[in-house]
C-alpha cells in the first residue's frame, strides 16, 4: 500500500481525530452487532497505548441531514466503552464550540465519540466549513472507515485534505487485501461472482476477468449468461439490458467462465415453494432459479483446486431463504478447506459467509460492501486518495 498509515507518524501526545466505520445495527437502544466496533478496536487500542487522545467520528443510517434521535451514537459509546475497559464521553454534536472545548480541554488516553456526523446536511456535501470545523479538533486525522472511502465526505475526504492523514490498521488490511488481489495475486488466481445482477457489476466483471485464470458465476447474475446461450430462464430473475453484455462477455474469455451445471428451480419466491434440481437448459415457465445445484458443487472445487488466491462477491442463491442458502454456504465450506487467501467482498456475501459460520476460515472477510466492489473495479476510493503517500 502507498499510503502512510499510523505506524508512520508519532501520535504521543497529539488529539487524533479518527473517522471509523460504526454504522452498527441498533435494536431496543442498543448496538445489536458490534462487528464493526471490534474491526475499529486495533487502531484504537494502538492510537491509545501510543498516548494519544482520541476523537472518534462515524455516521449511523440515514437521518438525511438532521437529528434523528434514534439514530444518536449513545449505545455505540456504551459498548465502545466497554470494548476498550475506558470511559468514552459522547457529544451531542460533531461541530460547534462546546466540542471544541471539549477536545482542547483532553489529555493522552481520553476517548471522545463525537454525535452522527450525518446529523448535518454538510457531512454528505462535503462542504468546506464543516470539513474545516472537523479538522480544527485535531492535530493529525486517521481514516479507518474503509466502508466509507468510497464517499467524498466531509468526515471521509474533506477533512483529509486539511490535517495531515493516515490509514489505520482496518483500512491498511482491507487495502492490502483487496488491492494486492486485483493488482498482484498469487496464481491461480480464482473469482467467484454471484449476487442479483450483471449490471451493478459490469465494471467487476471486466477488471476480475482482466486478471483472474477462471472466473465462476452463480446466483441470479449466471441467469443472464444462461440466457444469452439462448436458454428458456422461466420466472428466473434475469436482465433483459445485460444480455448482450453477457454474451459479449462469454465470446470474448475464452472459456475462463465456469457456469453451473445444474440450479434449483421453485415454482415460487419463497421458502415453502415446491422445488426440484434440473440443468439449466431445463428450467419451466413459471418456475424460477434460486440456487446453484449439487452437481454444481464439484464443479466449482475443480476449478477451485490448486488456486492460491480466490475473491468471492455475490451469493450463489437466495441464501436469505434457508431452502436456498445451500450451494452459498456449500462453497463457503470449499473456500474454508482450500489453502489459499480467500477473500470475501461484498455486504450480502460477508453476511452469507458469517452465517455459514465460516468467516473466521477465511483469510479476510472485508467490512466495506460498496468500498470493496469499487476498489475490486481498479478504482481509487476518495477517502483513500486523500491520505498521504508514503
Ligand atoms: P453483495 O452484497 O455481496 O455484493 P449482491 O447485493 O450483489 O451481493 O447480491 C445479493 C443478493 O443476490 C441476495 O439478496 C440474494 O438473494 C440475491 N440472489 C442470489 N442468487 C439469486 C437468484 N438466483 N435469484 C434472485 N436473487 C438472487
Ligand atoms: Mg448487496
Amino acid at each position: 500500500m502507498n499510503k502512510k498509515t499510523i505506524r508512520d507518524v508519532d501520535v504521543r501526545g497529539k488529539r487524533v481525530l479518527a473517522r471509523v466505520d460504526f454504522n452498527v445495527p441498533l435494536k431496543d437502544g442498543a448496538v445489536a452487532d458490534d462487528t464493526r466496533i471490534l474491526a475499529a478496536l486495533p487502531t484504537l487500542n494502538y492510537l491509545l497505548e501510543q498516548g494519544a487522545a482520541l476523537i472518534l467520528c462515524s455516521h449511523l443510517g440515514r437521518p438525511k441531514g438532521k437529528i434523528a434521535p434514534g439514530l444518536r451514537m449513545d449505545p455505540v459509546a456504551a459498548r465502545l466503552a466497554e470494548l476498550l475497559n475506558r470511559p468514552v464521553t459522547k457529544l451531542d454534536d460533531c461541530v460547534g464550540p462546546e466540542v471544541k472545548a471539549a477536545a482542547q480541554a483532553m489529555q493522552p488516553g481520553d476517548v471522545i465519540l463525537l454525535e452522527n456526523t450525518r446529523f448535518h446536511p454538510e457531512e454528505k456535501a462535503n462542504d468546506a466549513g464543516f470539513a474545516q470545523q472537523l479538522a480544527g479538533l485535531a492535530e493529525l486525522y486517521v481514516n479507518d472507515a474503509f466502508g466509507s472511502a468510497h464517499r467524498a465526505h466531509a468526515s471521509t475526504e474533506g477533512v483529509a485534505r486539511r490535517l495531515p492523514a493516515v490509514a489505520g490498521f482496518l483500512m491498511e488490511k482491507e487495502l492490502e487485501f483487496l488491492g494486492r488481489a486485483v493488482e498482484n495475486p498469487k496464481r491461480p488466481f480464482v473469482a467467484i461472482l454471484g449476487g442479483a445482477k450483471i449490471s451493478d457489476k459490469v465494471s467487476v466483471i471486466e477488471s476480475l476477468l482482466a486478471q483472474c485464470d477462471r472466473l465462476l458465476i452463480g446466483g441470479g447474475m449466471a441467469n443472464t449468461f444462461f440466457a444469452a446461450m439462448g436458454f428458456e430462464m422461466g420466472d428466473s430473475l434475469v436482465e433483459k439490458e445485460a444480455v448482450s453484455t453477457a454474451a459479449s462477455l462469454l465470446k470474448s474469455t475464452g472459456g475462463r467462465i465456469v457456469l453451473p451445471v445444474d440450479v434449483v428451480i421453485a415454482d415460487r419466491f419463497d421458502n415453502d415453494a415446491n422445488s426440484r434440481v434440473v440443468a439449466p437448459n431445463e428450467v419451466t415457465a413459471g418456475w424460477r432459479i434460486l440456487d446453484i445445484g449439487p452437481k454444481t458443487v464439484p464443479t466449482f472445487e475443480s476449478a477451485l483446486s490448486g488456486a492460491k488466491t480466490v475473491i468471492w462477491n455475490g451469493p450463489l442463491g437466495v441464501f436469505e431463504m434457508s431452502r436456498f442458502a445451500w450451494g452459498t454456504f456449500k462453497v463457503a465450506q470449499l473456500l474454508a478447506e482450500l489453502d489459499a487467501v480467500t477473500i470475501i467482498g461484498g455486504g450480502d456475501s460477508a453476511a452469507a459467509v458469517r452465517q455459514a459460520g465460516l468467516a473466521d476460515r477465511m483469510t479476510h472477510v472485508s467490512t466495506g460492501g460498496g468500498a470493496s466492489l469499487e476498489l475490486l473495479e481498479g478504482k481509487v476510493l476518495p477517502g483513500v486518495a486523500a491520505l498521504i503517500d508514503k
